[in-house]
């Protein structure tokens, strides 16, 4: 089987591959670097949220990350006909209720990536997510660029959300997906001890940018292929408006609909919800 995982079966494009190769011996560069100069001597996580060893500081990463693989995933299998719809930004009280109520209509299960102060909010519709037999993953607490966030502040923006989420529903989930998908070596090294597994998208629905859901559900169908995992947001009214034709149209074009844990098998953990 083939996935878009980082550094290990991703397959899906030449391009992306060196990127990623790049940016990966970058990483350890920069990290081994900045871990030589004590600079994530702080970033060691609390031994109780992680079941990691503990870290001491100076310990060179090949060594704190021995056996810990870092994963990266934008994409599925290339060879089955599934695509995973994925949820950002919310909970919101009116939006995401009327996204439950679209992919329960159409019988599609879906994957929600929340934020924590929104979760903390409205509790009640994460168990609906759950119930409704979606999936929740962590979007930080408060939708912080991760690469510009400091080392405390960043252990709490990977931890609360997560926290949250489990007292809220019983589900420690390790899914996780970076505000602006943007992240670098310290903040994938943090992850990664948490055996988080970090998922990207290969579709980008641009509901963030425009209005429109016509153009929404074009960016879909233009860029849609097996194995796509879909970035949505459930907080704008023009993704519910183009909600049900996004599902219509893949759905004559043959594909499935999966949750980010059907779609990619959990590497080393288990996924939660
Ligand atoms: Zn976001």
């Amino acid at each position: 089987m083939r996935y878009s995982r980082a550094v290990f079966k991703f397959q899906q494009s030449r391009e992306s591959k060196m990127w990623i190769l790049i940016f990966l011996a970058f990483s350890l560069v920069v990290t081994r670097h900045a871990f030589s100069q004590g600079e994530m001597g702080h970033s060691a996580p609390e031994a109780s949220v992680v079941s990691a060893p503990p870290i001491k500081i100076h310990r060179p990463l090949e060594t704190l990350l021995k056996g810990i693989d870092i994963h990266v995933t934008w994409a599925g299998s290339i060879k089955k006909p599934l695509v995973a719809l994925t949820f950002d930004d919310g909970p919101h009280p009116q939006y995401t209720a009327q996204v439950l109520r679209i992919l329960e209509e159409q019988g599609v299960q879906a994957t929600f990536f929340v934020v924590g102060r929104s979760a903390k909010r409205h509790p009640e519709l994460l168990r609906k997510i759950l119930s409704a037999g979606h999936s929740l993953g962590n979007h930080t607490f408060s939708h912080t660029r991760l690469t510009s966030v400091r080392n405390g502040l960043l252990r709490e923006e990977l931890e609360r959300t997560r926290e949250i989420i489990l007292e809220e529903t019983g589900v420690n989930t390790c899914l996780f997906r970076p505000p602006f998908g943007a992240f670098d070596s310290r903040s994938l090294a943090e992850l990664a001890i948490r055996r988080m597994e970090v998922v990207l998208w290969s579709v980008d629905s641009r509901d963030w940018v425009t209005n429109s859901a016509q153009e929404i559900r074009h960016n879909v169908e233009n860029t849609t292929q097996p194995g796509a995992i879909i970035l949505l947001h459930d907080v704008h009214p023009q993704t519910v408006e183009a909600l049900p034709g996004i599902i219509h149209s893949l759905k004559n074009r043959g594909y499935g609909f999966a949750t980010i844990p059907e779609m990619i098998p959990a590497p080393q953990t288990a996924w939660g919800g």
